[in-house]
C-alpha cells in the first residue's frame, strides 16, 4: 500500500485535505494525525473491521484496546453509559485536552474497539487538525499512538512513517507535537476516579476540580504481583533498542555514577548512549551524550523524550544510561515512561559512585607553573582504568599566569602541552573525601595539612607511588633543569598510574 503524505498547518487548515482524510476513516481505511500529545493512529471507531486494522498495522495485540476520540462534548453520552456526575466538571477543566477518561460503553462501540471489555476510553484532543479530522470522519475516531507497538510513541510526522510508511493509507503531517507523552488516563467506573496512566494532567490537579482521586499503584514498582489495569500498561513499550538504565540518586552522584560507566564502556570499545539535561551536559565526555531538555522546564524533557530514544536507535548504541527526573507533576509520567522503556532497569548511583575511590586527582606546588601542571598533563596522557577530574593547583597564586615558558617548550618536545594552562590558587573547599592530593613537595604537603586540616587523602607524589626521591625545582636554571625534571615526573606519573588502576581493579 502507498501511503499518502500530507503537511496540514493547524491554523491554516486545507478542508480538502481534511475531507478526503475523513473519507478515508468513513470507508474503514487508517490515518495517522497530530494530536497535541503523540500522532495517533485514526480508525473509525465504531466499526469492528477498522479495528482490525489497526491492531494490524501497529502489531498490537488485540486484548490491548483503543482510544475513541471525539470533538464535541454531546457526543459522549451515544457511546458511554452510566456517566458519573463528576464528568461534566473534569470535562469542563480538561477537554479539550491530553485527558483520558473511562467509561462503561454503550451498544454501538464493538469489542474490536474496546480489546473486549465493556468499558470504553474517551478523549476529546485540542490539536485543531485532529478535531477537524474528528467531525469529518463522523465523529467517532479511535486511535492508539501512531508506531509499531513496542517503539517510542511518535512525537513528529517523520516517526510515523519510519514504522508504518506502506501500511495505512495517510499521514498527516502537522510538524511536532506540543506535549509529547500520551494522555492521562482516569477510570471513572470506579469511586473515587483511579489513575490508569500518569500524563500531563496529574492527581493534584484532578483533586482540585473533584477531590480524591486513586493511582493504580501496578504503574510506578518495578515487580507488581497485579496486572495493571490499563491493558496496555502491562506490555514493556515505549522502548528503544538499547537496553536503557536509569541512574537513581542524587544528582551529583548520577552524573558521577554515569561518567564512569560511560568511561567504562569506552575503555571496553562499546557504544554507549547517555540522556542528559541542559544543566549536567557539560559533565559528560564519554559515549553518545543528547540532551533531553532543561530540570528547571520538564515540559521540555517530556517533549523530547521519545525523539531522543528514537535517535539512540539510528545511531545503533548497545546501552543508553539515563539520569533520573522529578517524581512530581509531569516528572511522574515522565518517570513512568522512562521506566517502561527501561524495564523497570534502575541503577543506584551510590553503589556505582562508591567502587570509585578517587573522583579528582590535585597536583600541588607553589605557583602552579611549571612541575604540577606538567604532572597533571602527563597523567592526563596515560591510560587510566577509571575517569577523574585531572588538575593543578598552586599554594601561592597571586593572580592567573600562563605555564612557565621552559615547562611548556619540554612539554612540547614531548608531544604534550600546557598552552591551555592558567594557574590557579589552591580552593580549600575542594579538599573532600574523594579528592587525592598529590604535593611535588613535603613542604607543601604539610602546609596543606596544617592549615586546612582536611579531609582529602595528602600525600606527597613520591610518597603515594612508594619512591623516596625528591622532583628538583628547575625554577630560574637554563633547559636542561626542565628536562632533567621532566624524565623524573614521567617515571612518577608511570608509577601513579599503575597505582591508580591497581586501586581500580580492587574495588
Ligand atoms: P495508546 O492508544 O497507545 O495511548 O494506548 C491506549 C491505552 O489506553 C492503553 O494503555 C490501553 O490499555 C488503555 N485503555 C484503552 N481503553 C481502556 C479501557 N477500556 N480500560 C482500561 N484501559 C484502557
Ligand atoms: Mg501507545
Amino acid at each position: 500500500m502507498e501511503t499518502k503524505i500530507e503537511k496540514i498547518d493547524k491554523n491554516k487548515i486545507n478542508e480538502e485535505i481534511i475531507e478526503e482524510a475523513g473519507m478515508i476513516l468513513k470507508n474503514g481505511g487508517l490515518v495517522a494525525f497530530p494530536t497535541e500529545t503523540v500522532y495517533g493512529l485514526g480508525a473509525d471507531a465504531l466499526k469492528e473491521e477498522a479495528a482490525m486494522k489497526t491492531y494490524a498495522a501497529k502489531g498490537r495485540p488485540s486484548d490491548n484496546p483503543l482510544i475513541v476520540h471525539i470533538a464535541e462534548y454531546e457526543d459522549l453520552r451515544k457511546i458511554a453509559v452510566n456517566i458519573p456526575a463528576e464528568t461534566d466538571a473534569l470535562a469542563a477543566h480538561f477537554w479539550p485536552g491530553p485527558l483520558t477518561m473511562i467509561f462503561e460503553k454503550s451498544e454501538v462501540v464493538p469489542y474490536g474497539t474496546t480489546g473486549g471489555l465493556d468499558t470504553v476510553a474517551v478523549r476529546m484532543p485540542t490539536d485543531e487538525v485532529a478535531r477537524a479530522l474528528i467531525r469529518a470522519a463522523g465523529g467517532f475516531v479511535s486511535a492508539p499512538s501512531a508506531n509499531t507497538s513496542g517503539r517510542p510513541s511518535p512525537t513528529l510526522a517523520e516517526h510515523v512513517a519510519e514504522d508504518l510508511g506502506g501500511k495505512i493509507d495517510m499521514i498527516l503531517d502537522g510538524g511536532a507535537v506540543e506535549i509529547g507523552l500520551e494522555s492521562t488516563i482516569l477510570d471513572m467506573t470506579v469511586t473515587p476516579p483511579m489513575i490508569l496512566r500518569p500524563g500531563a494532567i496529574t492527581a493534584e490537579m484532578f483533586e482540585e476540580v473533584i477531590g480524591k482521586v486513586d493511582v493504580d499503584e501496578t504503574l510506578l514498582v518495578a515487580e507488581s504481583e497485579k496486572a495493571p489495569k490499563a491493558p496496555g500498561m502491562k506490555y514493556r513499550h515505549y522502548a528503544p533498542k538499547a537496553k536503557l538504565m536509569i541512574v537513581e540518586g542524587d544528582l551529583r552522584e548520577e552524573i558521577f555514577a554515569i561518567r564512569q560507566l560511560a568511561y567504562k564502556a569506552y575503555k571496553e570499545g562499546r557504544k554507549v548512549g547517555v540522556i542528559a539535561t541542559t544543566e549536567t551536559l557539560p559533565f559528560y565526555k564519554y559515549g553518545v551524550v543528547k540532551n533531553i531538555g532543561t530540570r528547571e522546564n520538564e515540559k521540555t524533557i517530556a517533549r523530547n523524550l521519545y525523539r531522543v530514544l528514537r535517535e539512540f536507535d539510528e545511531e545503533d548504541v548497545e546501552e543508553i544510561y539515563s539520569e533520573s527526573f522529578a517524581a512530581q507533576g509531569i516528572g511522574k509520567a515522565i518517570m513512568n515512561r522512562l521506566e517502561k522503556a527501561a524495564g523497570h532497569t534502575r541503577l543506584s548511583a551510590a553503589e556505582i559512585a562508591k567502587r570509585q575511590k578517587y573522583r579528582r586527582i590535585i597536583f600541588i606546588s607553589g605557583t602552579d607553573s611549571a612541575r604540577a601542571p606538567m604532572a597533571a598533563e602527563m597523567l592526563r596522557h596515560e591510560d587510566l582504568a577509571q575517569e577523574y577530574v585531572i588538575d593543578s593547583r598552586g599554594l601561592v597564586v597571586l593572580f592567573p599566569e600562563p605555564a612557565n615558558q621552559k615547562a611548556e617548550a619540554i612539554m612540547k618536545s614531548a608531544q604534550m602541552t600546557l598552552e591551555n594552562h592558567v594557574s590557579r590558587q589552591l580552593e580549600p573547599e575542594t579538599l573532600v573525601e574523594d579528592t587525592l592530593v598529590l604535593t611535588i613537595e613535603e613542604a607543601e604537603k604539610n602546609k596543606i595539612l596544617s592549615e586546612y586540616g582536611t579531609k582529602a587523602n595528602v600525600y606527597t607524589l613520591n610518597e603515594f607511588v612508594g619512591s623516596d626521591g625528591e622532583i628538583p625545582n628547575p625554577y630560574g636554571k637554563p633547559l636542561t633543569a626542565y628536562g632533567e625534571c621532566y624524565e623524573i615526573l614521567r617515571e612518577l606519573i608511570k608509577e601513579l598510574a599503575e597505582k591508580l588502576n591497581y586501586i581500580a581493579e580492587e574495588e
